[in-house]
């Protein structure tokens, strides 16, 4: 383990505050505070800092690092690539095996006719890549007009303009209200109205709702998350999924998988569509493509969506990244589906889904403030509430979310506090090798801190 005597630390420190600005950070506790943590190492689970203290990663850091810490074959993936062919683009129709190889393994461990690929360099990309692929197809199909995109409320799809106002948090979209045109949003999985029932009071806030409303011909295309992940971890219930696949087919509107989360094992099948059978027409895929280890994104397109732009559109396809299919990044994406493969990821981590369960349940039982638990593979949330009986939450400003968070870390436990419209949701994801006794481990730490938590809320324990 390396180790960093008081002056290297305090340097760190001190350059961090002074040079980096900190993505998805509050910069007043930056500037107050300086960084909260300095990792050095990664191992399993498991994240050591530059003060030797070791956490347990329970949200595999964001979202995506799902064949856990330290994979060497990974960086030797990286390495024997870079070793021959670091970079040649894919522009004009130049390609490399690399992204040959691994676009034929997509091609069949993803659903369906899916057997299409762009790449890009993460989620956000993705997105804004399958909202341009969608609506320059309608549009060589003779249907300019046909433009406008449906997300849901809560839906998250990342930071670029396009991802921003695809997005369903207020606060993301806040940071400049500056929005790309011929987005709308629908209320999340409500399943009766999108089967057709306009008795529903929230039938006008539905995808069939809006689609009605606004006309069909103006719609390009529905995007949803399987399960919405940094919305709080909310599963839908069965039939959904499948009734927007419907609805898409009976008029005639494209519909979009953001499986930036879901993806490559987490929920406890290779793909988060696949636990209903749904099989979109174009699907977004980042984070554990690599597992996190080298920056990566691809959307998959149906071969029936690439034959009709193929058909129809003469011209050059406007779109494409410096970075699209990199080589080292498509070589280690393709290592990292090998060990997905070969250790059996998807079905251990829906293994570890019942121990997951069995902990919630524990926290519940032994926490009177712990309510509304759920996890499907190894994505799962829990909420605290102030009354769970009569359903009252914590007023925001009792930061309760935070508070247990916060205290999670101080005991070497990492995971996400989801606050917005007043929730107090605490979301995990660990990586996808986490076994029982680490699972146990997690649950035990959550258990004490949740104890500070009531003695700080004044709150006893059941
Ligand atoms: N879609 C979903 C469902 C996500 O969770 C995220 C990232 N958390 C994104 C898109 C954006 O991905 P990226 O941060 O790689 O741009």
């Amino acid at each position: 383990m390396a180790t960093y005597n008081k002056d290297q630390i305090k340097n760190l420190l001190e350059l961090d505050k002074k040079h980096y600005l900190h993505p998805t950070s509050s910069l007043r506790q930056h500037q107050e505070s300086g960084p909260k943590r300095i990792f050095t190492e990664g191992k399993g689970v498991y994240l050591t800092d530059v003060n030797g203290g070791r956490y347990i990663d329970a949200l595999a850091s964001l979202w995506n690092v799902n064949v856990g810490h330290g994979r060497k074959e990974l960086g030797e993936a990286a390495s024997e690539q870079m070793g021959k062919l670091a970079y040649s683009s894919s522009f004009n129709n130049f390609s490399h095996e690399s992204v040959i190889r691994l676009s034929e393994k997509l091609a069949n461990i993803t659903p369906g006719d899916l057997n299409v690929f762009f790449y890009t360099s993460g989620g956000s990309e993705s997105n804004d890549t399958a909202f341009k692929l969608v609506r320059h197809y309608w549009k060589l199909k003779g249907q300019p007009q046909k433009k406008k995109i449906i997300g849901l409320e809560r839906a998250y799809h990342g930071i670029t303009i396009g991802a921003t106002s695809a997005t369903g948090i207020q606060q993301f979209q806040n940071m400049t209200n500056s929005l790309a045109p011929d987005f709308l949003h629908a209320a999340a999985h409500k399943t009766n109205c999108e089967l057709g029932d306009k008795n529903d009071p929230d039938f006008a806030r539905s995808i069939r709702g809006i689609i009605e409303n606004e006309g069909p011909e103006k719609i390009a295309a529905v995007i949803v998350e399987p399960i919405q992940g940094a919305g709080g971890v909310i599963i839908p219930p069965n039939g959904y999924l499948e009734a927007v696949r419907e609805l898409c087919d009976q008029y005639g509107i494209l519909m979009i998988a953001d499986e930036v989360i879901c993806g490559f094992g987490r929920t406890g099948k290779m793909f988060g569509v696949d636990h209903w059978n749904v099989i979109p027409d174009v699907m977004c895929m980042a984070k554990g493509i690599t597992s996190g280890y080298i920056p990566l994104g691809a959307v998959a397109i149906t071969e029936r969506l690439r034959d009709s732009l193929a058909e129809v559109s003469d011209d050059v396809l406007f779109h494409g990244f410096t970075y699209s299919g990199h080589p080292a990044a498509c070589a280690v994406a393709l290592k990292n589906i090998e060990i997905i493969e070969k250790e059996n990821l998807p079905a251990h981590a829906g293994k570890m889904e019942k121990e997951l369960k069995k902990g919630f349940e524990y926290l519940t039982e032994n926490h009177s403030l712990v309510t509304k638990s759920r996890a499907k593979g190894l994505i799962g949330a829990f909420e605290l509430f102030e009354d769970r009986e009569k359903g009252i939450p914590f007023k925001p400003e009792k930061m309760a979310a935070q508070k247990l968070v916060e205290e999670c870390l101080s005991r070497g436990l990492i995971v996400r506090a989801v606050t917005f419209g007043g929730t107090n949701i605490i979301a995990l994801s660990p990586p996808l090798i986490i076994n029982k006794e680490e699972i146990e481990k997690v649950i035990s730490i959550f258990s004490d801190a949740i104890q500070e938590v009531e003695k700080s809320l004044k709150l006893q324990s059941v």
